[in-house]
């Protein structure tokens, strides 16, 4: 017997027809004789619509600006994953399957007070531990919480990924099920390279990098909850027949499983190449190289709540000007570049230049820190496809490599292919 957490995602849940089967699924699991919680998305497209609503609702007052209330955008936009959390558990029922749904609020998962992009503090587990020991399963409306002021506080978009694995940590759950429309994680984006495998087994830190890094599969906030409460977190496809052969074998369930390092025999050096389109580079020219310039240059930009990523800054030639240069998402750039011209005086630099349509792509592997040479691997590829590396950056088990968007895929392609990712 285990102790599950099961997540189901918008795709998983996008009719009755499907809900249904996600009811399939669970009823297999309880008949496995596992303790089950179940974390369900809304309904596909639902959140969308929701929050169009929300956005829409100032114009058609005439409101001055599109000001609403982010209180009230949480009371609107969580109500997706509540009417799935019902839904399913009227299928369960009907299947014989005892089980209740649950908002974030009755059980209670507690947030701070950002309306929107709430983080949860704490969840009281007992009461949902209390009744998986009478055989109840738990539907847990996911992407919500309850803030200090009472009210409902949603996640963030994705949230309820980051819902499922608060949730096996909170109750210890042997392990986190996250299905999905796609049947794990894969070495690279299937799309760009159709010989990309899918991994048996990927370690926290990797897939923190993958997903920070422009793989979607899950939100990056919850492979941060897993790796630090140590959840054992499986991704899977909710579309494989429930009632197949090996679908509850706990130790080889098909999927790809995110765990410990510790849990991977066979590490190799690289697992998986992720790219990022859309990056922007800024550069100032003849900064003054004295203490506090980062400071002048990159407060500005986090005030702005501007994600600046790769940051380079040369040795100066003669200790007075240096020359630093950084990224930011090309729908910044504007932003950043204004920043920039407001703290010019205190900052002191030459000129300012920038380019957009860049791609960051990235090779990772904690196999990296105890191998020499892949870095050199990857310039040495991507110089024999002429692309040109414009910045570098680098990790314990990372290397980033900024180059023109226009050669993303080439580079991911042949970057997957040096490494000996592809397919076989
Ligand atoms: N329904 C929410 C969204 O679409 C949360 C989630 O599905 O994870 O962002
Ligand atoms: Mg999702």
């Amino acid at each position: 017997m285990a102790r599950i957490v099961m997540k189901f995602g918008g795709t998983s849940v996008a009719d009755l027809d499907r809900i249904h089967n996600v009811a399939r699924h669970v009823k297999r699991e309880v008949e496995a004789g596992n303790q089950v919680a179940v974390v369900v998305s809304a309904m596909a497209g639902k959140t969308n619509e929701l929050v169009n609503w929300v956005q829409s609702m100032p114009k058609v007052t005439g409101a001055k600006a599109s000001f609403y209330d982010a209180r009230e955008y949480d009371a609107v936009v969580a109500s997706g994953e509540q009417v799935t959390s019902g839904l399913l558990a009227i299928a369960l029922q009907a299947m014989g399957v005892d089980a209740r749904s649950w908002h974030g609020w009755q059980i209670p998962i507690k947030t701070d007070n950002v309306h929107g992009a709430a983080r949860i503090l704490d969840i009281d587990g007992t009461e949902l531990i209390r009744r998986f020991e009478t055989g109840q399963v738990a539907v847990i409306a996911g992407f919500q919480g309850v803030g200090p002021d009472n009210r409902i506080a949603t996640l963030g978009r994705g949230g309820s990924d980051t819902s499922a694995v608060a949730i096996a940590a909170a109750v210890k759950a042997d392990r986190c099920d996250i299905y999905t429309d796609v049947d794990g994680v894969y070495t690279t984006d299937p799309r760009i390279v159709p010989n990309a495998r899918r991994m048996k087994k990927i370690a926290f830190e990797e897939m923190l990098e993958m997903a920070s890094l422009g793989a979607k599969v899950l939100q990056v906030r919850s492979v941060e909850l897993a790796m630090v409460h140590k959840v054992r977190t499986f991704v899977r496809s909710s579309f494989d027949d429930p009632d197949a052969p090996g679908m509850s074998d706990p130790l080889n369930p098909p999927g790809t499983l995110i765990c410990d390092e510790e849990e991977i025999v066979e590490q190799e050096v690289v697992t998986g190449i992720a790219y990022a389109k859309d990056e922007a580079q800024i550069s100032l020219r003849r900064v003054a190289d004295r203490p506090g310039v980062s400071a002048a240059v990159f407060g500005p930009m986090a005030e702005a709540h501007i994600n600046v990523d790769m940051i380079v800054q040369n040795i100066s030639e003669d200790g007075s000007r240096t020359d630093m240069t950084f990224t930011v998402p090309s729908a910044d750039v504007d932003k950043a570049l204004q920043q920039l011209e407001k703290s010019r005086e205190r900052i002191g630099f030459d000129v300012v230049q920038s380019e957009t349509g860049l791609a960051k792509v990235s090779v990772i592997g904690i196999g990296m820190r105890s191998h020499a040479g892949v870095a050199a691997t990857a310039f040495k590829a991507l110089a024999e496809k002429s692309i040109n590396i414009k910045a570098i950056t680098t990790s314990e088990i990372k290397i980033s490599i900024l180059i023109d968007g226009a050669y993303a895929e080439l580079a991911v392609r042949t970057l997957h292919s040096v490494y000996g990712l592809d397919k076989s």
